[in-house]
């Protein structure tokens, strides 16, 4: 089983029919975030890595007094 998810730009609210059940605006569909054919969020996508590893190094610290 496949759905294409879709959510609401508006309020949040995830549907599968194109328009929000909540307040009728248009849903956009949610591509997976693996997914990049040029992979030009490649740079964010570090950045992104770099902070979780610190984060990850900041609270194995704060574990080990
Ligand atoms: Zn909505």
């Amino acid at each position: 089983m496949k759905f294409k998810m879709k959510k609401c730009k508006e309020c949040g609210e995830y549907t599968l029919k194109e328009v929000c059940p909540r307040c009728n605006k248009k849903a956009g569909v949610i591509f997976p975030a693996r997914y990049s054919p040029q992979d030009k969020y490649g740079k964010y996508r570090r950045i992104l890595k770099k902070q979780q590893l610190e984060k990850q190094y900041t609270a194995n610290r704060l574990s080990y007094p």
